[in-house]
């Protein structure tokens, strides 16, 4: 028997809609380095409608790409919902590539339209000419047009955000476009070979929406205010837009404003009940905390995710004020969610604290498993450790232009994470490393991720990366880089013995290197490949313990 249900597809653009009539007087507050500047939902609605007409007289048909060079301000929610809804397709570009991956991205993706915030333009400008397929860039508030116009060399039309969307309508007759088309691009930040494309569809991120808002997600009400720090450019931004404008709660975007001392200023003046953001985020804002008196009172909960979250972060905003950190798990590949380390029933003090460590519980829409070097499947059984697949409605089959899924990504339909981890029978999922990032010391495994963890739990340490480094003897051995927080002291053999008890003894790294900063990829995680090469480079201050 079929279903007797309404095929009603599931659209962007009905979330606009929806936002800005039942929510029209929820609101998106952006910073602007000393206030806000605010945008209700409803006239988030008109400026969309604005916006789409602009983009179809420039010339913007069917699916065609436009691309984001934006921090995470109102114009990019605008176009967040502007650009699915009309059916064509929002390319979010990360603003920290190299120029040469960004041309090359833009030049996959077929980007005919870029937006860029004035103050990105001399970034965009720089790679403006190895763009071939755009041809017109709109420029947001205030920056240099004739620079951009120079680099399009007669090519690219240049416009203004204000001018293009004045004297436009208020509505926009939004096309009822297949669900299962293209919404949105992002390509991973891939490590090897050229960055890899992702296209969500308007059902994949609907779903997904679902989820990030419902409370074994990041629980989002209309009643809550969301700081999304966590960028636009990337992986959607968590798809706290998209949830938030489901759920009606209001956001809170920081634009290009992200240190620790501003996060604070934006969080006291504006007032959010929730936040994400990944851990260096977290820890810069810590650092700011220890010397600074900030009120924080209005939040409560705050999601960290795209690196390992250290257990010392969350205990510092449990225990001096009184914050929720909830450890998250996803990747761009899956839209991103795909887990929350939300308690189970039951569980109580020091068990719901080793629950909240983990990366979280898979939810309904996401199948994983944990998978041994040979193919072999694994018991859920919180000690296997083997490499994490998926499938679901929101995890992609391919890469954009790949005619199939390639092996090395996918197996049997399942989206092989290259994340190396256990699953415990309840469905948690605890990570220990990147494939890649694992230490072969003497035929055994160290993870990274448990020494750093380890490491951030002393008071002197603000960031630790440990990386494997090539041995004669063991193959690799672990070397820890670290960086101390302002004014406090520390020496390699006291953190050897800080470590020593809390890891297996033969695990104890013996290189050491004090760093200033450890350095970032472009979407804030530790670059380890940058670390291990500084390390082979001889540039690391180096300290080595018999
Ligand atoms: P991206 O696609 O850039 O968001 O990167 C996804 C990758 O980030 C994952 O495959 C993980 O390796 C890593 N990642 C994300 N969240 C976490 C987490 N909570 N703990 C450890 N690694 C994480």
């Amino acid at each position: 028997m079929r279903s007797t249900m309404m095929d009603e597809p599931l659209l962007i653009s009905r979330l606009l809609g929806h936002a800005a009539t039942v929510h029209g007087s929820a609101d998106v507050q952006t910073w602007t380095g000393s206030g806000a500047r605010r945008m209700t939902y409803a006239e988030v609605g008109v400026q969309a409608a604005r916006l789409a007409h602009a983009l179809r007289e420039l010339g913007v048909t069917g699916d065609q790409r436009v691309g984001t060079f934006m921090w995470n301000n109102n114009e990019h929610l605008i176009a967040y919902f502007a650009v699915p809804s009309m059916g064509a397709v929002l390319h979010t570009l990360n603003i920290r590539l190299f120029p040469d991956q960004l041309a090359y991205i833009a030049t996959h993706a077929e980007d005919k339209v870029v937006l860029v915030d004035g103050t990105l333009v001399p970034l965009l400008a720089k790679v403006l000419p190895e763009l071939p397929t755009v041809e017109h860039v709109v420029l947001v508030g205030a920056g240099d047009a004739d620079a951009l116009a120079r680099a399009g060399g007669g090519r690219v039309a240049v416009h203004t955000w204000a001018e293009l969307l004045a004297d436009r309508p208020d509505t926009f007759d939004w096309p009822r476009v297949d669900e299962r088309d293209a919404a949105a691009l992002c390509y991973t930040s891939g490590t090897t070979g050229n960055p890899k494309g992702v296209a969500y569809s308007h059902r994949s991120i609907w779903l997904h929406s679902l989820q990030v808002a419902m409370p074994e997600g990041f629980g989002l009400r209309a009643t809550d205010r969301e700081l999304a720090v966590v960028p636009m450019f990337h992986a959607m931004s968590w798809g706290i837009p998209y949830a938030a404008f489901m759920s009606g709660a209001s956001l809170v975007l920081p634009d290009r404003f992200l240190s620790g001392a501003a996060i604070a200023d934006i969080i006291a003046a504006t007032r959010p009940t929730k936040a994400g953001a990944v851990p260096t985020i977290w820890l810069d804002l810590l650092n700011h905390l220890a010397t600074h008196d900030v009120d924080l009172s209005s939040l409560r909960e705050v999601i960290v995710g795209g690196s390992a979250c250290p257990p010392a972060l969350m205990h510092a905003f449990h225990d001096r004020y009184g914050i929720d950190v909830i450890h998250a798990w996803g990747m761009t590949e899956m839209s991103p969610l795909g887990s929350v380390s939300r308690t189970p029933a039951g569980a109580a003090g020091e068990q719901a604290w080793a629950y909240r460590y983990t990366q979280g519980r898979v939810p309904a829409s996401v199948a994983a498993r944990i998978v041994g070097p040979l193919g072999d499947v694994m018991p859920n059984d919180g000690e296997a450790v083997g490499e994490l697949e998926v499938r679901g409605p929101w995890v992609t089959a391919r890469y954009l232009g790949d005619d199939g899924p390639d092996p090395a990504k996918f197996r049997d339909g399942w989206l092989r994470t290259g994340d190396v981890g256990t699953l415990s029978a309840d469905g948690y999922l605890t990570l220990t490393d990147r494939a890649k990032d694992v230490i072969k010391s003497g035929g055994e495994w160290i993870s990274s991720v448990e020494l750093e963890n380890a490491l951030m739990a002393h008071p002197a340490v603000l960031e630790a990366c440990v990386v494997g480094v090539p041995d004669p003897r063991w193959d690799e051995r672990p070397l820890a880089t670290v960086v101390l927080c302002e004014g406090a002291a520390a020496t390699a053999e006291e953190l050897r013995g800080f470590l020593a008890g809390k890891v297996a003894k033969w695990q104890l790294p013996e290189r050491w290197a004090f760093i200033e900063a450890v350095p970032k990829t472009s979407v804030g995680k530790f670059d380890k490949k940058r670390v291990r090469a500084d390390y082979a480079a001889g540039t690391l201050p180096m300290t080595t313990l018999g």
